[in-house]
């Protein structure tokens, strides 16, 4: 029989927990195609009135369109749910005291733009991009080689300009059914990087999204919020499908992390892994 999470959950999860994040493919979903329990589980969570966030390194989808990607195929989810990456900008912006600063973003974070939500000046014209006081690399379809030439050739005469790199993610699965992969808005920035090292430069970079802790942290703000002062950052629940991503920065934040193996991750890949990578608890899914 399936060791699943919605058991723990129902036995002892709900007592022992203070609150849960999950990851969104590989954990809720895998495409278009829910995963086993998802939507009974966030059923569960909104009767118990348990919090939860979904947390996604997604930043060119609004909360709007993700939640209804998921709510078309049953699973209950609400814009409000869902914690992107790029909500984060705001908080980081001024905590980085950086509100008076124009910011060319690279690509699109998204219509409505999260550039808009975090009350930036800003712009995606690649005219602009000599003249900015920092740089955002955003998703999207966007003519790559010009802009990217144009980021790289600013930032070697202005090296100190800031990168802020919402999505680190590497790549992600395209949705033509073939299984391919498109290339992530981190890798686009990192090829900027790299280039830049190669010229003896060191960027000044800031990611935002997952395994980095600001998500994580803006997250836990909202949850205290809702809880109280009572909530104990080892008592949410970061539930993933990825090693590298999901356990490496819920376990580096203290959060309880917990591995499905409904996703990218195989339970063999589970011998010999470094201790920041090591899950506290593993089903096989939700
Ligand atoms: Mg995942």
């Amino acid at each position: 029989m399936p060791n699943c999470f919605i058991d723990y959950y129902k036995t002892s999860g709900r007592h022992q927990l203070q609150a849960i994040l999950f990851d969104v493919d590989g954990t809720i979903a895998s495409g278009k195609r829910p995963l086993p329990h998802a939507a009974e589980l966030i059923e569960l969570l909104k009767k118990d009135k348990f919090p939860f966030f979904l947390l996604t390194n997604d930043s060119c989808n609004s909360p709007e369109i993700k939640s209804k990607g998921l709510r078309d195929i049953g699973i209950q989810i609400q814009p409000e749910d869902i914690v992107s990456c790029a909500h984060t900008l705001k908080n980081f912006i001024r905590e980085k005291g950086w509100q008076n600063l124009n910011f060319f973003v690279n690509g699109s974070l998204g219509n409505p733009s999260y550039a808009d939500l975090a009350e930036i000046k800003w712009s995606d014209n690649p005219e602009h991009i000599r003249t900015a006081d920092a740089i955002i690399f955003g998703e999207g379809e966007y003519e790559w080689k010009f802009r990217l030439e144009t980021i790289f050739n600013t930032l070697i005469a202005k090296p100190h300009v800031p990168c802020i790199v919402p999505n680190p993610d590497s790549y992600w699965p395209l949705s033509n059914g073939k299984g391919e992969l498109g290339i992530g808005a981190g890798a686009q920035a990192r090829f900027i990087f790299q280039l830049l090292r190669e010229k003896g430069i060191e960027p000044t970079v800031f990611y935002l999204g997952k395994p980095y802790p600001t998500i994580y942290n803006y997250t836990a703000k909202i949850l205290k919020k809702l809880v109280g002062p009572t909530l104990d950052i080892g008592k949410i629940a970061m539930i993933g499908d990825s090693l590298s991503s999901d356990i490496k920065g819920g376990n580096a934040v203290g959060m309880h992390t917990i591995l499905v193996l409904s996703g990218i991750t195989a339970k063999n890949q589970l011998e010999n892994i470094s201790p920041e990578m090591t899950p506290k608890q593993v089903f096989d899914s939700l």
